[in-house]
């Protein structure tokens, strides 16, 4: 637990479930104040608001849909009128479309861009202007993947959005750490969330992602939220513009492990 964290206001995109939502039920243990977003699935998100209120936080769930400017804005303007603060902002929200980059249409290109990358940009934009008006020393979670230095097949825009958002990140963390946010990614490994499910739950893909995972295991959302409690507390208050790979060793080249 992180003392420091408590009555820290949070928003969370994409939360409703997955990583989003383990990161929610974690920063409820951390008894902070949550907004737990998703663009259309209110009823999951209201139970994630049950779950964070029965850990020891509070919750409100508001619906918005993040490759959206004006829903964006909306967001984190009733964060700040229902809870009086922004503390800490958790870009999660991420899809992930399968296409030939010789197939791949612009309209798809532009659907994953608009909520992995544009997204995130829109919301550290208005998070960051809050904070800089306000004197808050807060900081950003922007989720990306271990795509965005391992290159993908058949997901060119899915890496080029998240590779688009580890610059974003330093860019931003260079730029405001003089006014004392921190803004800073984590990268996740091979996660069992419904974002993964097809694949995990078929006993031969799911043998080919654990040839890829040096610790031989799926990884488990509340592993990533422990990494963003650490990294929204405190204890990583001189910790700006770096990647925190939570991926098993998927990054460090498994194929050597044969010699
Ligand atoms: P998930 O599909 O289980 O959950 C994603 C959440 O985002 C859902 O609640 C969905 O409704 C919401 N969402 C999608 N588009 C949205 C939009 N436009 N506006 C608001 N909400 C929206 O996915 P997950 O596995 O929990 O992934 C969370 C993040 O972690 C994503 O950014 C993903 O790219 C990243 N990630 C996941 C894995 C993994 O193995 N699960 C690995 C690497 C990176």
């Amino acid at each position: 637990m992180f003392t420091d964290l408590a009555g820290k206001v949070a928003v969370i995109t994409g939360a409703s479930k997955g990583i989003g939502r383990g990161i929610a039920v974690r920063f409820g243990q951390e008894k902070m104040k949550v907004v737990v977003n998703d663009y259309h699935n209110s009823d999951q998100a209201s139970m994630v608001v049950e779950e964070v209120k029965k850990a020891g936080g509070d919750a409100i769930a508001v619906c918005a849909d993040v490759s959206r400017e004006d829903e964006i804005k909306r967001l984190i303007k009733t964060a700040v009128e229902t809870f009086g603060s922004l503390d800490v902002l958790v870009n999660n929200a991420g899809i992930q479309t399968t296409c030939p980059s010789h197939e791949l249409s612009l309209e798809e290109w532009h659907k994953v861009m608009d909520t992995n990358l544009t997204g995130p940009f829109v919301a550290c934009r208005e998070a960051i202007k809050y904070m800089l008006a306000h004197n808050i020393l807060g900081n950003i979670i922007n989720v990306s993947s271990v795509h965005q230095k391992i290159p993908k097949p058949l997901h060119a825009h899915y890496a080029s959005s998240k590779g688009g958002l580890r610059m974003l990140t330093e860019t931003l963390a260079l730029e405001y750490a003089p006014h004392g946010i921190r803004i800073n990614t984590i990268a996740p490994g091979a996660i069992a969330t419904p974002m993964n499910d097809h694949i995990l739950s078929d006993p031969k893909q799911n043998e080919v992602v654990l040839s890829l995972i040096p610790m031989n295991r799926v990884g488990e959302p509340k592993q990533i939220a422990s990494a963003a409690a650490w990294l929204a507390s405190e204890e990583a208050s001189y910790v700006t513009g770096v990647t925190l790979f939570v991926d098993g060793g998927m990054t460090l080249y498994p194929f050597f492990l044969k010699g």
